[in-house]
């Protein structure tokens, strides 16, 4: 039986033809039964009602939805009420983060680490969630250093979360390391990698510099190659990214976290390629 794990991430839709098309999006992926599609939280607290709304619409439609969530721009009373709100709508699992500051933000601010806002959901809400959190095999940009980097992680783990969802990377060999590293500190979480599929080259590029992660030269210079040849960049992506993910399951990963980009397409693809639509699977 196929027992790996699946989850799909989706960024919140701002309209109500966004809403609709997402769903529909939702729809699609559902076939694969993952084990819950996740929605981000916009830096800043800038998507703050939209995450709620369609975390909210996809836990109705049967669907185990995971907020994101972090603490940069809202108040801890704003926080509890939309904890209490996801808790009667039935939310199971939160993925808790630090975020980041948007520049020139006005308002409130204040930097809580993840391990900070792990502890204050465990305070608040004792085990009514399972606590998801952030992990980077190739390193937070702002980290001190590696080693410090996976000491706040562990503090993460210590404080109440249960499982790890990486940073896309595109090299496995840093997912491996890193894994090697964690354990070596006594790290058993389950870190799920994330996988990010590559349909855009422009995108791919401004995205990865901002959130520090790494693209291996040849896979840049053959996407830049393609230039506007969208056919060949997904074929192209398709074969990269599936043999990335073939090599971090037999090696051992707990299963994949998707960021879909809001598309179904290309990671229905990956995950039939992957086997995930195997008839006995179970996610
Ligand atoms: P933390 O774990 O708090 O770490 C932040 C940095 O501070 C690291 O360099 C760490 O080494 C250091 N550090 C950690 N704890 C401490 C401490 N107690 N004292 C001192 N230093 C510390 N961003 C969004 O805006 N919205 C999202 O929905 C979103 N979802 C994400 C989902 C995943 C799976 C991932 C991998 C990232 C996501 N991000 C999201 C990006 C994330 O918000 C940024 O990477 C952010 O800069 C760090 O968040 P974190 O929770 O990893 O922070």
């Amino acid at each position: 039986m196929n027992t790996r794990h699946l989850s799909f991430e989706f960024f919140p839709p701002k309209t109500p033809e966004g809403k609709e098309k997402l769903i529909h999006v939702h729809r699609k992926l559902s076939e694969l039964q993952p084990e819950f599609f996740s929605v981000t939280y916009g830096a800043g607290g800038s998507t703050r009602e939209f995450t709620r709304d369609f975390v909210l619409a996809i836990q109705a439609a049967g669907s185990s939805a995971v907020p994101h969530l972090s603490v940069c721009a809202d108040e801890k009373s704003s926080l509890l009420t939309l904890l209490h709100e996801y808790k009667d709508a039935g939310i199971k699992k939160i993925v808790a983060l630090r975020g980041d500051l948007p520049s020139g933000m006005g308002g409130p601010k204040q930097l809580i680490y993840a391990n900070e806002l792990v502890s204050f959901i465990r305070e608040h809400f004792g085990d009514s969630f399972e606590l998801l959190v952030a992990a980077y095999p190739e390193i937070h940009p702002e980290a001190e250093s590696y080693e410090k980097d996976i000491y706040w992680l562990k503090k993460k783990f210590e404080a109440g979360a249960s499982r790890g969802i990486t940073q896309y990377f595109y090299n496995p060999d840093s997912y491996a390391y890193f894994i090697e590293q964690c354990q070596k500190v006594g790290i058993e979480a389950p870190i799920i990698p994330g996988i990010m599929p590559i349909t855009n080259y422009h995108n791919l590029i401004r995205f990865s510099d901002s959130c520090g992660a790494d693209i291996p030269r040849w896979i840049k210079k053959r996407l830049h190659q393609y230039g506007d040849d969208i056919d060949s960049i997904r074929d192209f992506g398709l074969d990269i990214v599936t043999s990335l993910c073939e090599n971090l399951l037999s090696n051992g990963a707990p299963g994949l976290h998707f960021y879909t980009m809001n598309q179904a397409d290309v990671s229905l693809s990956l995950c039939k390629r992957l086997g995930f639509l195997d008839a006995d699977a179970k996610h």
